[in-house]
């Protein structure tokens, strides 16, 4: 929950505080006008209509504040401004409380601790600090109108006729009632902030248990993706192996069925053609594997230090050089700079690279030229295979990096190929650390693009160096 919601909450909380305490208001008024009708039969004058008066006032402004809270409602909240009327209720309650306990009695007024009942709720809605100068103001209000009415300065209204307590009395009176007032306000306190504070614990266990759903609904997304992925990954593995299967088992039948004799020229073809399919059959498992290999984490051959990438592209081009003039393409190096891997596995290294230049001349026609560019820069090794070949369709230029896709003008340019070439590619390019992107026009040509970070610690290596910590047995 962020801070602004949280002092929303906070703001509509105040805001209910404050209604409930205006619908209070409504019964002192209430007991006030009650208290002024019927006070006088039970001997009690002077209450009428003085708390008549009274309760007309504190009926008028609580109109008005009933009126301000619903335009409130309406206009939004501000935690500011209801902590500006509620100090202003508070103000007036306690002198229109100071002016009922004026006209019944003064300091020997019953309706004095009334006081104590105000400070109690104030302290619940108003910062504490704020109710104690209220306090204090209440108590010197009080004060200087005993004093006043003592010295005949304003009025004294008895509450009852002929009852009027000694000096000594009211001053103890008046101590009693301040040590009232000042603890009640102290006692709220101290109960209301431990209320708070359970509440913000409660608040935070929420919000952190909040969290944990939403990193727990997260990872089950991701298992729930994973699962998809992989059923996804057999359903396509086990159909492509399916078709040449079947192509073989059919071969297989017509020579067990005796149309063709095995030695005869058609049952050769055949079992020529079954052979072939085996081929494919064998490429697909063993590239599948090495996929698997990949993904589970593991290189085919151990982290070595210093991969010499220059050296690594060097022995792929004394390697594809034969594959290429075969093909009537041109394969140009343009090497720039020194590409040397902190860590790297050769083997994963050149079956990527040889993979993408691999591709990069089955995908071009004859008389065509690739291209492979080196160049290091700010701690990373950049490697572009470029070829002015068939290109890829731009519908599958994101899906050729997924298994088994191969597009339409592939297929046509060349039929076989498993479709799983640039999967393993992208994989040996992560596990180093890097990143692979295409370009392409269809019928243009096709720019891969990778990225290697020189620096580049894999987490296996990682574990180990972190194991041993003497730095001169990580450097091995
Ligand atoms: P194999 O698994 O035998 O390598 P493949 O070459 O078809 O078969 P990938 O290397 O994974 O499989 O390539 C996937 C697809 O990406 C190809 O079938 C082709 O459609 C497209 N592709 C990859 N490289 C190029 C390229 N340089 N030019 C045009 N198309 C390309
Ligand atoms: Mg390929």
């Amino acid at each position: 929950m962020s801070e602004k919601q949280f002092r929303m909450i906070l703001a509509i909380e105040a805001f209910d505080r404050l209604k409930w305490f205006a619908r209070l208001r409504w019964l002192a008024v209430a007991g006030l006008a009650i208290a002024s009708v019927i006070g006088p039969r039970f001997g009690f004058e002077p209450v009428w209509p003085s708390l008549f008066v009274v309760a007309g006032c504190v009926a008028a402004y609580n109109v008005v504040f009933v009126i301000l809270f619903r335009s409130i409602q309406r206009t939004g909240l501000s935690l500011v401004n209801l902590r500006a009327y509620a100090i202003l209720q508070m103000m007036l309650d306690l002198a229109a409380l100071l002016v009922s306990v004026h006209f019944t009695g003064g300091i020997q007024s019953p309706f004095l601790f009334f006081f104590t009942f105000h400070m109690a709720i104030g302290t619940i809605m108003i910062a504490t600090r704020v109710m104690f100068v209220l306090a204090g103001v209440t108590c010197l209000g009080v004060f200087g109108m005993s004093v006043l009415e003592g010295r005949g300065i304003i009025p004294f209204h008895p509450f009852t006729q002929g009852a009027v307590l000694s000096g000594e009395m009211q001053l103890l009176i008046f101590i009693v009632f301040a040590v009232s007032v000042f603890g009640i306000v102290y006692l709220t306190h101290s109960v209301a902030s431990r209320v708070k504070e359970r509440n913000i614990e409660l608040h935070g266990t929420t919000q952190e248990l909040s969290e944990r759903t939403a990193e727990l609904q997260r990872l089950l997304d991701e298992k729930d993706e994973l699962e998809r992925r992989k059923s996804h990954y057999m359903r396509i593995s086990a159909h492509q192996l399916r078709s040449p299967l079947g192509t073989i088992k059919t071969s297989l039948q017509v020579l067990l069925d005796g149309f063709l004799e095995p030695g005869s020229e058609g049952g050769l073809r055949m079992l020529e053609g079954a052979a072939e399919r085996v081929d494919d059959l064998l490429a697909i498992v063993n590239d599948l594997l090495e996929l698997a290999k990949m993904r589970e984490g593991r290189a085919r051959a151990p982290w070595v230090q210093h991969v010499y990438l220059n050296q690594v592209l060097a022995d792929i081009f004394d390697a594809l050089e034969p594959f290429a003039s075969g093909h009537n393409v041109e394969l140009v190096a343009d090497i720039d700079g020194v590409a040397m891997l902190d860590w790297g596995v050769p083997p994963d290294l050149v079956y990527a690279f040889e993979n993408l230049i691999h591709n990069a001349i089955k995908y071009s026609t004859s008389g065509g030229k690739v291209e492979v560019r080196l160049r290091v820069r700010e701690g990373i090794s950049l490697i572009e295979v470029t070829d002015n070949g068939i290109g890829i369709p731009e519908e599958l230029q994101d899906e050729v990096f997924l298994e088994f896709v191969r597009a339409p003008n592939a297929k046509q340019h060349a039929r076989e190929g498993t479709g799983l070439g640039l999967s393993i590619v992208r994989e040996g390019v992560m596990m180093h650390g890097g990143t692979i992107t295409l370009e392409s026009r269809e019928g243009e040509g096709t720019q891969f693009t990778v990225m290697v970070p020189l620096h580049y610690v894999p987490p296996e290596v990682e574990q180990i160096v972190g194991e041993h910590s003497d730095p001169a047995l990580a450097e091995t």
